[in-house]
């Protein structure tokens, strides 16, 4: 009831939510409350979720922010969003986010953007934007969101939550439905880390519909929240001498760091001069990736269909021209591109390599470093139609989570100030692959 009334009162302005699951909620939570009496209750019983709209839901619409999918349904349900169902999570709604994951600020949605709830007249941050604001206006506990180069990370640190994008394959991707599949990874949204460590251990681990997940054993993330040792923390140059970042969250950084250094831990300033590779290396090969996957948006097996065409291959064209907006359009041209037999090499081959370079000299990093932290993100939350003209300016607010998912290591954002406009500032910690305990626990005391 509670969320209700919030999604009530703030979702007409913020659009936070493309469905609100109401009655089912609450029928669910009466349903839990009596297992919770009885003592079956599950692990997760009364937490209020809310799912991107990229994740599946069975007998529930799924669109991805597009009008590709108008009137889709899905069959069956994601494995992540199964697993919460089975511990008695609530699922309250769909969150609204850039069409196919596609965007850093949320104002590539079919379905009209999302609004910052600390300022209305800012974006959230993309692609999750959605998922995020339904946390930050307190409409639900936690949101799964997905990060494929920043779209869990980046929301958070403009909505002033957590946001963890887990290691690449910690998290089955059945249900998911594919932007660049060597870097989706599903992301999880909360105000607090013991919530959000609940729900890892919950819907991580192997699956036997996705066989890219790792079978390693799923730590109880939730037990594991104390920091009991001092920490080694690598903080890179290349992000603070830089261009891009501005003033107010370069100085809430650095004065982390020097509350870092006083509090007993190392932290150490090291080059990294891949850094400025990690985000053309990313856009090469996302675009590559979405291209061929989104391929199956034909017209005729999901979602739109052209009435126009007067044949078959007309109404492949028509119905995607239609069905796609223009920021999916421009990727599957750019990824078709750097795919086509003259560029193959030129673009994907070489990107490829890239990034087992930038993979390589960040785990090595990561060999002597409990932590590689930076800004989560240049600039804080910017104006609606600030960066919609200039895709460069816009591919810029990635530039510091890129890295993580070239190399496929979990990473954190964790709120750590606000700027002079009241907007909030995060703070980004990288670890080595499989380590989300350690960064959940380390963020406990960050906050
Ligand atoms: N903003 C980035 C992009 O547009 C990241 C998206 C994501 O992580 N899904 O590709």
């Amino acid at each position: 009831e509670h969320y209700l009334q919030n999604i009530r009162a703030k979702n007409s302005e913020l659009n936070a939510l493309l469905s609100v699951y109401d009655e089912e909620a609450l029928e669910r939570a009466a349903l839990v409350d009596g297992k919770l009496q009885a003592g079956s209750a599950g692990k997760l019983a009364g937490m209020v979720v809310s799912i991107k709209d990229v994740l599946c839901y069975q007998d529930h619409p799924l669109q991805c922010g597009s009008e590709i999918l108008n009137g889709f349904e899905s069959q069956f349900n994601a494995t992540a969003v199964q697993r919460l169902l089975d511990e008695d999570a609530i699922i309250i709604g769909r969150n609204n986010c850039d069409e196919f994951a596609m965007g850093s600020s949320n104002e590539n949605s079919a379905f009209g953007p999302v609004r910052n709830a600390d300022n209305p007249n800012r974006v959230p941050g993309g692609s999750s934007g959605g998922s995020a604001v339904a946390v930050q206006a307190d409409m639900c506990a936690v949101s799964l969101g997905t990060d494929t180069g920043g779209s869990v990370r980046q929301p958070a640190s403009f909505c002033g939550i957590l946001g963890l994008k887990p290691t690449y394959s910690r998290i089955s991707r059945h249900g998911l439905a594919a932007y660049a599949s060597t870097f989706d990874t599903i992301g999880v949204f909360a105000h607090h880390v013991a919530d959000m460590a609940l729900v890892m251990e919950v819907i991580a681990g192997e699956d036997a519909n996705d066989s890219t997940v790792s079978r390693q054993v799923v730590p109880a993330y939730s037990q594991q929240l104390e920091v009991s040792s001092k920490k080694k923390i690598a903080y890179i140059k290349e992000t603070i001498d830089n261009d891009a970042l501005n003033g107010d969250v370069k100085e809430a950084f650095l004065s982390k760091i020097e509350a870092l250094k006083a509090d007993g831990h190392t932290v150490e300033e090291v080059s990294f001069p891949l850094m400025e590779y990690a985000l053309p290396t990313y856009y090469i090969l996302t675009t590559a990736e979405a291209s061929s996957n989104l391929s199956r948006y034909d017209g005729v097996r999901f979602g739109h269909r052209s009435t126009e065409a007067k044949n078959l291959e007309e109404m492949y064209k028509k119905s995607r021209a239609e069905g796609f907006g223009e920021e999916v359009l421009k990727r599957i041209l750019l990824g078709t591109a750097v795919l086509s037999a003259s560029y193959h090499d030129a673009y994907y081959l070489k990107a490829q390599k890239v990034r087992r370079m930038i993979q390589s000299a960040l785990n090595e990093l990561l060999e002597n470093y409990d932590f590689v932290a930076m800004p989560t993100a240049p600039t804080t939350a910017f104006e609606l139609g600030a960066k919609t003209e200039n895709s460069m300016e816009m591919y810029l607010a990635d530039l510091f989570t890129v890295q993580a998912s070239v190399a496929g290591v979990p990473a954190i954002s964790v709120p750590v100030g606000r700027d002079q406009d009241g907007m909030s500032i995060g703070l980004q910690l990288i670890t080595k692959a499989f380590d989300e305990a350690k960064l959940l626990a380390f963020s406990n005391y960050l906050l």
